[in-house]
């Protein structure tokens, strides 16, 4: 009844990609595979796992650069919050410049969905802010949530880019700083995790 967690950053912009996965039924899902589609495979076929969803914190192109091969391979749905869509499937707003990205979820998920695998689920927390259809991903029943590119371990996500809101990246973090527990590791979209009980102070601070 354990969970297992795989992490690596990947691609020129050093994106972690996360699986997390039921080490009985090995069913896993796939966080933000944003580039080296073949280092994830690799995982996945060295753990014996079977991919039964691919979720994306958001659209930027660092986050979903081998979403679509991913999901060919394994032949399971993409997902993403619904306010991603326009973004997701336009390469000027995710940034993919010649790369020309053009996905399109084939589930579009809510605040509150819970996307099981195995005997666990993580459970969609939308944190508008950084784009309108951010999302962190909270692991039921351990102090676990990946937060994207919404919250790092010394920083918040920038606001500037295609629908972010800096009103809505602060009132994501009032959410963040009242319903986290601080023994929670938080699991960014870049560089290290860190526990809750360590950035408050930070978060505070962009408040
Ligand atoms: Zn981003
Ligand atoms: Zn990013």
């Amino acid at each position: 009844m354990t969970y297992g967690l795989w992490q690596r950053a990947l691609g020129s912009h050093q994106t972690n990609a996360y699986l997390v996965y039921d080490e009985e039924t090995k069913e896993a899902l796939i966080l933000d595979p944003g580039d080296e589609k073949k280092k994830i495979m690799k995982v996945v076929h060295e753990k014996g796992l079977k991919p039964i969803g691919i979720i994306l914190t958001h659209g930027h192109w660092d986050h979903i650069g081998a979403a679509a091969a991913l999901r060919k391979q394994y032949d399971c749905p993409l997902m993403a919050h619904r306010a991603e869509a326009k973004l997701l499937v336009t390469p000027f707003y995710n940034h993919s410049g010649e790369r020309d990205l053009r996905l399109t979820a084939d589930v579009g998920l809510e605040d509150g969905q819970r996307i099981p695998f195995g005997s666990h689920a993580l459970q969609v927390l939308h944190t508008p802010g950084h784009t309108a259809g951010s999302i962190c991903l909270r692991l039921e029943n351990a102090p676990v949530v990946f937060t994207g590119d919404t919250i790092f371990s010394d920083d918040v996500g920038r606001t500037d880019l295609y629908s972010g809101s800096d009103a809505q990246m602060k009132a994501s973090i009032r959410k963040a700083l009242k319903e986290w527990a601080d023994d929670w590791m938080l699991y960014p979209g870049h560089d290290a995790p860190a526990m809750m009980a360590d950035v408050r102070a930070g978060l505070e601070r962009h408040l």
